[in-house]
């Protein structure tokens, strides 16, 4: 708690027309965004979607062709990178490999000319829980130290706002789950705003309390994990966050607060609050439902689905058994490759390729996107 600093409040960064453009090619389209003080905010988005050049922009490190950032109540757009009250940390640490951690992280205060800085230090050293190799150098330390002495050196100048630049990219995956849980209790002790820039989707929803997705440039949805994951607008946040299934469908009627869907010869309910668009009786669109909300069971056992669930047959495609779940491919004739995890099916081997079954969800799960959209 000691690492909290009442003067790193201020720490709100409101983009305003924010963009970048290189010649004719437009890396960011101009973008209005308020990240809260105090936020954990991820930008997420594949590569090439302008997550990088947006985060750069913030930090100073790429002059943007139109727009302004403010941190707190200050515009800090004409500013070079060592006047704003932010720090980065970087994919490759960029730790200096002669000085050992204790002088790696003491470096930005004596470079300001601070005279005491062992208090300083073990305090950052504490919050990283690396005091006990304070006398290491870099290279005696695994990526994840590496990583969390980047963390300490970009901390103790009391940023309001650290900027992480896909930080956790060169670690092996299990060193990476432990950095997020590490970055995150850090973010919480300092309280000050983090944003991190990432294209695992794992990853950001770990992490962040709010994502920006962002796709060729634009961020295509803000908001919490589970409200993105519940409720993707678009089919590429529905796709880029998990896995959806997207199902074309055409709107017959309403029934009360729900939406009645014909897909081929069956009929699909929905919650009419969970589309996206507004229809008409008539439109297309495409229903959506999430894998693992859809239960599977064997054609002949077809009398034992409840009533009121949606129901779609078809014929499985592949079956494969990963520990938690089996993950079914099920070919429909009205959509072709459904995904599906289960969780305690009955392994009495009939649930296999080439069985014919039918699959059944409940309608609340079902979201409803615009259907004139690519699907990714
Ligand atoms: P990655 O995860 O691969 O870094 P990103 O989403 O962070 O991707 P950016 O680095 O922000 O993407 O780049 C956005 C787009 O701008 C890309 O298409 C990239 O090729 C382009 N771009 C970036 N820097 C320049 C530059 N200096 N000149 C021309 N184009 C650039």
């Amino acid at each position: 708690a000691g690492a909290r600093n009442p003067a790193s409040a201020g720490g709100a960064v409101t983009l305003t027309g924010l963009g970048k453009e290189y010649g004719d090619f437009t890396a960011v389209h101009p973008l209005d965004l308020t990240i809260p003080e105090g936020s954990f905010f991820a930008l997420l988005g594949a590569s090439g979607c302008g997550k990088t050049t947006t985060l750069r922009m913030i930090a100073g490190l790429e002059d943007p062709s139109g727009g302004t950032v403010r941190i707190g109540d200050q515009d800090v757009t004409g500013l070079p990178p060592y006047k704003r009250p932010v720090n980065t940390v970087f994919q490759n640490y960029a730790l200096f490999p002669h000085l050992d951690i204790y002088e790696n992280v003491a470096f930005g205060l004596r470079r300001r000319g601070v005279k005491s800085v062992k208090g300083q230090v073990e305090e950052m050293l504490e919050l990283v829980e690396l005091g006990h190799l304070a006398r290491r150098k870099p290279h005696q330390l695994s990526g994840g130290q590496q990583q969390r002495v980047a963390v300490a050196r970009a901390l103790i100048n009391h940023p309001k706002v650290l900027l992480l630049d896909e930080p956790l990219g060169a670690l092996d995956l299990k060193l990476r789950r432990q950095m997020q849980l590490e970055l995150k209790r850090i973010q919480t002790e300092v309280g000050i705003t983090f944003v991190h820039v990432t294209h695992d989707q794992e990853e950001a929803m770990t992490m962040a309390d709010t994502i920006a997705v962002m796709n060729a440039g634009r961020i295509e949805q803000l908001g919490a994990p589970t409200d993105l994951y519940e409720n993707p607008r678009t089919t590429f946040v529905a796709n880029f966050l998990g896995q959806s299934n997207l199902i074309e469908a055409q709107v017959a009627g309403t029934s009360g607060d729900d939406l009645l869907l014909s897909v081929g010869d069956g009929r699909l309910a929905m919650p009419t609050a969970r589309c996206v668009p507004s229809v008409r009786a008539g439109d297309k669109l495409l229903a959506g439902v999430r894998p693992e909300k859809i239960s599977i069971v064997h054609a002949d056992d077809a009398a034992e689905v409840p009533e009121g669930r949606n129901k779609i047959t078809g014929r499985i495609v592949d079956a494969s058994f990963i520990g938690v779940s089996t993950q079914y491919v099920v070919n429909s004739p009205w959509c072709p490759e459904l995904a599906v995890f289960a969780q305690n099916v009955e392994r009495d081997g009939r649930l296999v390729p080439g069985a014919e079954v039918v699959l059944h969800w409940s309608p609340a799960h079902t979201f409803g996107l615009d259907a004139a959209q690519d699907i990714e």
